[in-house]
């Protein structure tokens, strides 16, 4: 059986638990008791580019002293 990761969405707590395919995610509770929990996906379905971020407030003046 596989062994998902699930974290608690109301103490964030992190657990990993045994499910089969015929169990679903029903039923799971994290180790404090709370029911309100989500599946963690090992895959990273999220990809941060550094490139494309600008910040307005930080933008830094060049001084660029130009003799000729
Ligand atoms: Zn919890």
């Amino acid at each position: 059986m596989p062994v998902y990761t699930y974290i608690c969405s109301e103490c964030g707590a992190r657990f990993e638990q045994r499910r089969s395919f015929k169990d679903g995610d029903g039923n799971i509770t994290c180790p404090n008791g709370h029911v309100n929990v989500r599946r963690e996906y090992s895959a990273p379905s999220v990809v941060f580019k550094g490139s494309g971020w600008y910040s307005t407030d930080h933008r830094k003046k060049s001084t660029e002293a130009v003799k000729d």
